[in-house]
């Protein structure tokens, strides 16, 4: 079995939510909550950053300061002494790096930030749209059971798509949209209703 799991939300903090509190401008809150078409969304946060001269090597500085949820590392590392497990996230490379190396390393499948000579993030790149979902629709081409788990809206394509999908510690409007997912709140929880997955 391979489980897939979402990044932000799972095993750490939302990472621009960090860096809006750890640089105080709060501009950088915004989510597709706010700015549902994610283009627009970027861009933004890319002007935002931008304007304030934030550059790729400061902002990985902040987010070395971000700790993964506590008992991530024991959960991931749980997973991976059973299982097979792919993170997949919509986060960047560039920033994901601090919290990957806190989190032993395992694979990560998200999109990339393009910086310039400068330092500057110039660009952002995704890998391709509904990454997740293609990602377990590809592993279950290759003959695996697929349980993934992920707490929110970017993350339902992959948990329907899985042959188990998991909400994760999800805000209660995701809970009422999508009564089909078994809710788990605690990593407890969570091993349970993996253990249960591998079963079927
Ligand atoms: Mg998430």
């Amino acid at each position: 079995m391979i489980v897939c799991l979402d990044l932000e939300g799972v095993l750490v903090p939302e990472i621009w939510v960090g860096l809006a509190e750890r640089t105080g401008i709060d501009a950088l809150r915004a989510t597709t909550r706010d700015v549902p078409d994610y283009d627009e969304l970027m861009r933004q946060r890319l002007r935002i950053l931008d304007d304030n001269g934030l550059g790729m090597a400061h902002l990985q500085a902040v987010i070395d300061e971000v700790a993964p949820f506590a008992g991530a590392r024991e959960f991931v590392d749980w997973i991976r002494a059973r299982y097979q497990l792919v993170i997949l996230s919509d986060t960047f490379y560039e920033f994901a790096r601090p919290l990957m190396r806190q989190l032993g390393w395992p694979t990560l499948f998200c999109h990339r930030l393009e910086t310039d000579a400068s330092g500057r993030i110039s660009n952002y790149h995704l890998r391709l749209p509904d990454h997740k979902r293609a990602a377990v629709a590809a592993f279950q081409q290759l003959n695996f059971r697929v349980a993934a788990a992920g707490d929110s809206y970017n993350d339902t394509g992959m948990l329907g798509q899985a042959h188990t999908g998991i909400l994760f510690a999800p805000p209660q409007n995701v809970v009422d949209e999508f009564p089909q997912f078994r809710v788990t709140r605690d990593y407890n929880g969570l091993r349970d209703a993996l253990a249960a997955a591998s079963q079927q």
